[in-house]
C-alpha cells in the first residue's frame, strides 16, 4: 500500500511517522519550499490525549527528540484584569521530565520531521486529485503528479483537499483577531515579568473586549534559530482593535506591535514594558476560524486528518492533540486493513466533540455568538 500525505504540519508528519515505522510505503507532499520556511513559533498545550497519540506512533528515537526538544512543564493558569489583580488560578503538580506538556510549532515540527528525510517532498503544493478504479492521481502546482492508493489530505485549515471532497463544508470567521508575539527571555524581562507569567499560561482583559495571554516557552533544549520567549497574543473583534482586516493584514510587524502597545498603554506598568522587550519582526496576525459541523463522505481512497477535516477555534487547546489523536488512529486504521471508513467514523464523532467544546469556550471567551453563514474570508492561518 502506498499512502501519500498532503501536508508537512503536525498531523501528516504523525502519521508519516507511525506508517512508516510499521513498513507501509509513505510519502509527504508539503508546499513550502523547506523545512526552515516558516518559522513561526507558537506555543501549543499537548494534553494527555497528544501524549498518547505520539506515543503509539512514533518511533523511540524520535520520540526522544520531541521530548528533548519541547518546553519546561509549566504548574499554573491565572487570570488577571488589565492592572494584574489576579481572578482565578489554578495550580498543577510539575510534570516529570518524559512527558511533553507543550511545545514550540517550530522546534516540534522539526523533531517530527527526524528520519523522514526519505519521504519529505518539499516546494509540493497539491492542486486537485482523481480516483482511479486502481488508485488516486495526485496532482501539484509545478505540474507533476504520483498515483497512490490512499491520498490523505493533512493541509490545514484552508484545504485544497476538502475543498475537492466535501465542498459543501463550510468553515465560519468567528469574527475575533489575534496578534501574536515573542518576548525574548533575557534576564532583564525575567526580572520585569509577573512571576506567574513564567510559571504557566495566564490571561488578561480589560472587561471590554480586549483580551491578552502570556505563556513561558523554556526549552528543555532550544532550537539552533532562537532561545526563550514568553508568548504574547492580544486578542479583539476588528472594532475593539480599531482596525479593519484589509489594515490589519497589510500591517508591518512593527505596525503591528505598535498598535498591540496602543491598546494596552493603560493597563499595568509590567504589561507595557513586557510589550516593549518584544521582537518586534516576530509579530503576526491571524483570524480564528472554525467549521461548524465535521463532515462525512463517501471515498474508500480518500480521506483527511486534522485542521483540514475539523478545524476549530484554539480556545479548547485541542487542534493540534486532534490532529494527533486522527493520525495515530489512521495509522492504526491502515495498518490493521480496517481501512480508511473505519477511522472516519471515530474521526467524525470525536473532532466533532472538540469542534463544540472549542465553539463553547470561544463564545464564552472572546463573548462572540458563532453560527454557520458566515464564511472564513481570508487564509492567514500561521499553517
Ligand atoms: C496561534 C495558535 C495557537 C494554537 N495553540 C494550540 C494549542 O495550544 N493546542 C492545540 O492542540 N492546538 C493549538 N492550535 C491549533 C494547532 O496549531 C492546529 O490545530 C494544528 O497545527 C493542526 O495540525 P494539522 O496537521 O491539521 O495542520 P497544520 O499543522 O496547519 O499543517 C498543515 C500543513 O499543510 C501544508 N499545506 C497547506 N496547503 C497545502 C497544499 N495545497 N499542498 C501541500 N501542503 C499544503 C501547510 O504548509 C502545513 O505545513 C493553535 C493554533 C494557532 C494558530
Amino acid at each position: 500500500m502506498k499512502v501519500a500525505i498532503m501536508g508537512a504540519g503536525i498531523g501528516g508528519l504523525a502519521l508519516a511517522q507511525g506508517l512508516l515505522a510499521a513498513g507501509v510505503e509513505v510519502a509527504v507532499y508539503e508546499r513550502d519550499p523547506s523545512p526552515q520556511y516558516r518559522k513561526q513559533g507558537y506555543r501549543i498545550h499537548i494534553s494527555q490525549v497528544g501524549e498518547a497519540a505520539l506515543a503509539a506512533v512514533l518511533p523511540d528515537a524520535v520520540r526522544r527528540r520531541v521530548i528533548a526538544t519541547a518546553t519546561r512543564p509549566g504548574d499554573l493558569v491565572a487570570g488577571f484584569d488589565d492592572q494584574l489583580t489576579p481572578q482565578f488560578e489554578e495550580v498543577y503538580p510539575v510534570a516529570g521530565p518524559d512527558m511533553v506538556t507543550s511545545v514550540d510549532r517550530y522546534a516540534f515540527r522539526r523533531a517530527l520531521m527526524t528520519g523522514l528525510d526519505d519521504v519529505l517532498r518539499f516546494g509540493k503544493q497539491f492542486t486537485s486529485y482523481a480516483e482511479t478504479r486502481d488508485g488516486v492521481e495526485i496532482a501539484f502546482a509545478d505540474g507533476t503528479s504520483v498515483f497512490a492508493d490512499v491520498l490523505v489530505g493533512a493541509d490545514g485549515v484552508g484545504s485544497r483537499v476538502r475543498g475537492q471532497l466535501v465542498p459543501s463544508m463550510e468553515v465560519v470567521d468567528i469574527g475575533v483577531r489575534c496578534i501574536y508575539g515573542k518576548v525574548p527571555l533575557t534576564p532583564a524581562v525575567r526580572e520585569l515579568a509577573p512571576p506567574a507569567f513564567l510559571r504557566g499560561f495566564c490571561f488578561a482583559s480589560d472587561g471590554a473586549g480586549i483580551g491578552s495571554a502570556f505563556a513561558p516557552v523554556i526549552f528543555r533544549e532550544p532550537p539552533a534559530e532562537y532561545g526563550d520567549y514568553l508568548m504574547a497574543v492580544l486578542t479583539g473583534t476588528n472594532e475593539r482593535l480599531g482596525v479593519s482586516d484589509d489594515e490589519l493584514f497589510s500591517m508591518s510587524p512593527s505596525e503591528l506591535w505598535g498598535n498591540v502597545a496602543g491598546l494596552v498603554d493603560s493597563w499595568h506598568p509590567a504589561i507595557g514594558a513586557l510589550i516593549a522587550a518584544a521582537e518586534v519582526e516576530a509579530a503576526f496576525p491571524i483570524t480564528l476560524r472554525t467549521c461548524i459541523d465535521v463532515p462525512t463522505w463517501s471515498s474508500e481512497r480518500v480521506t483527511m486528518l486534522g485542521d483540514a477535516v475539523h478545524p476549530m477555534t484554539p480556545a479548547a487547546g485541542a487542534g493540534a492533540n486532534t490532529a494527533l489523536w486522527d493520525a495515530a488512529r489512521l495509522t492504526q486504521a491502515l495498518v490493521s486493513g480496517e481501512g480508511p471508513a473505519a477511522y472516519q467514523r471515530e474521526m467524525v464523532a470525536n473532532g466533532q466533540a472538540m469542534v463544540t467544546e472549542s465553539l463553547q469556550n470561544a463564545e464564552r471567551m472572546f463573548n462572540v455568538s458563532i453560527s454557520a453563514g458566515t464564511p472564513a474570508h481570508r487564509s492567514t492561518a500561521p499553517a
